[in-house]
């Protein structure tokens, strides 16, 4: 089977990383679950997109947070028998930073990264003959539904999206939901 995971949101803390950046930065006087909420238009996350094409951008973001130790277990339990995608959104400037960090984090089939140019991922789940996806964004795993088995990490920003979705809080969760080990 081949297996699918997007980056930032399942399996890196993308989220956590920028949270802590504000914080230090500008002295961000939210909660993490405040800035992230779906739901806080006034001052959280939505209210703050014409940063988001310059956060994205940056190095140090996407590569100065651990991966969840059990996380990597995981995954190379996993690769024994299927083979493993990742399909990332993050922009070509941090493509370096991104393999690196797979590497390093010793997650397996780091060459099988991609950088989907479709919006939903669509295409590329059809290109490599993706089984069984995961992903944090309502949207995608919406527009992935009847293309694959397809999983959304519940998150503070997709509170307000998930009805009809299969829902999980950690993609360790998979382990009792499909056979893959
Ligand atoms: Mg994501």
């Amino acid at each position: 089977m081949n297996v699918g995971f997007d980056l930032d949101g399942v399996l890196y803390r993308w989220h956590q990383s920028l949270y802590t950046y504000l914080v230090v930065h500008e002295n961000l006087p939210l909660s993490y679950e405040s800035f992230w909420s779906d739901t806080n238009t006034e001052s959280g996350y939505l209210s703050r997109q014409p940063e988001f094409y310059s956060w994205t951008r940056m190095p140090d973001l996407v590569s100065n947070m651990m991966p969840k130790r059990n996380h990597v277990d995981f995954l190379n339990r996993i690769a024994k028998k299927h083979t493993i995608y990742y399909l990332t959104h993050r922009p070509e400037e941090v493509r370096f930073s991104t393999k690196t960090w797979l590497e390093k984090s010793k997650f397996p089939f780091v060459e099988n990264l991609v950088f989907p140019e479709s919006q939903n991922k669509d295409y590329e789940i059809r290109k490599y003959e993706i089984d069984l996806y995961v992903d944090d964004r309502d949207r995608i795993v919406r527009a992935l539904d009847k293309l694959t088995n397809v999983y959304l990490v519940k998150q503070p920003w997709n509170t307000t999206g998930r009805e009809g979705l299969k829902c999980i809080s950690d993609v360790l969760e998979l382990e009792s939901l499909e056979d893959l080990t």
